[in-house]
């Protein structure tokens, strides 16, 4: 990557769209799962550490009545967060219409018992590619926005230059100055490490794989062409498409063209080691019961579902300025 050069592969613009298209129609085929269902789903404790993450970093940066705006935001499931963190407006974009209903629903409540539990704050979902779209001018009456959440999605915008740089234009133009972009994505030297390690293309364990094609059989990713490279990933109950490695230093580098300053960057495990030292948020993962409650016949995360997490890491961006005094 070089600052205004065209790196990359040269794919053709519909190869680029089918690929969105895929990763839209995967997401927008998963149907919302039962109570049931979802406490019987392999990654059960997986899932419930996830949510914990999202939910600290909300917890950390969210302020009452910040509007906050939901990139890939799928079926709403961190909209319980927000609301718990006392925002005052909502936005959510993703590129599933499957996803944008079933958010659309939640948001609602579909049951009269829901309905009368509904959010606190007004909100406005938006089915359109985040990475293609110019959502400024979707969201000019919205912006700017206090803070911007890309939640285990940012990854499918390292398809190609132009859709990576779009992505944080968008979160750029729609930051207030001094606003904060919090998110999740797969961590490459977890991902190019395990590639590394294993003898083909392929590696994995009960819950994912992970499947390289024949185009990196030397296993060597040049630093000057860090987009496009494409993987396919597959996680039990939960994904099964193509998505892209995401080189964290360039992405660092880029992120600064676009006046996003790096707050932190932590990989899962670490991240899980670190605020679960903070009584409020042990207690969260208590609550949650992703690690168990210690009980004997409390199931907890298994070791290939701690692998998984191993794959994650967290990012905090700052926007570049100052806040506007009150
Ligand atoms: N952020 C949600 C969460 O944490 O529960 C959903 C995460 S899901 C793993 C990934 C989401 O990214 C899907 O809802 C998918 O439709 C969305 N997505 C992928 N590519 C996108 C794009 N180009 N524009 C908008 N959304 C996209």
């Amino acid at each position: 990557y070089g600052a205004g050069g065209g790196y990359g592969p040269q794919q053709g613009y519909s190869e680029e769209r089918s690929s969105a298209r895929r990763v839209a129609d995967h997401y927008s085929a998963r149907s919302n799962q039962t109570l049931e269902e979802r406490e019987n789903s392999p990654i059960i404790h997986l899932k419930k550490l996830n949510n914990w993450i999202k939910s600290v970093l909300v917890q950390l940066y969210a302020r009452p009545g910040d509007c906050v705006l939901d990139l890939a935001c799928g079926k709403g499931g961190d909209l319980i967060k927000w609301d718990k963190a006392k925002v005052g407006y909502y936005v959510g974009v993703d590129i599933a219409e499957g996803s944008i209903k079933d958010c659309m629903t939640r948001y609602n409540g579909d049951t009269d018992q829901q309905r009368r539990k509904r959010f606190s704050f007004p909100a406005r979902l938006i089915c359109t590619d985040c990475y293609e779209a110019r959502l400024d001018e979707y969201l000019y009456e919205d912006a700017p926005f206090d803070i911007c959440s890309c939640q285990f999605a940012l990854h499918y915008s390292w398809s190609t230059e132009a859709r990576a740089r779009q992505a944080l234009a968008n979160v750029s133009a729609l930051l207030r100055p001094g606003g904060i972009f919090i998110g999740t994505m797969p961590d490459a030297n977890v991902i190019i490490k395990r590639l590394r390690e294993s003898e083909g293309l392929e590696f994995g364990n009960s819950v994912y794989w992970i499947s390289f094609g024949n185009e990196y059989a030397e296993k060597k990713f040049p630093a000057s062409r860090p987009f496009g490279i494409k993987y396919k990933f597959h996680l039990e109950d939960a994904v099964d498409c193509p998505e892209w490695v995401v080189p964290f230093h360039l992405f660092k580098l880029l992120a600064e063209e676009y006046d996003l300053e790096l707050v932190l960057m932590k990989n899962f495990h670490e991240f899980v080691h670190e605020y679960l030292q903070k009584p409020e948020f042990a207690e969260l993962m208590r609550r949650l019961g992703a690690l168990g409650d210690g009980r004997q016949d409390q199931s907890t995360l298994s070791q290939d579902e701690w692998e998984v997490s191993y794959l994650y890491l967290a990012f905090v961006l700052r926007k570049r300025g100052q806040p506007p005094t009150q």
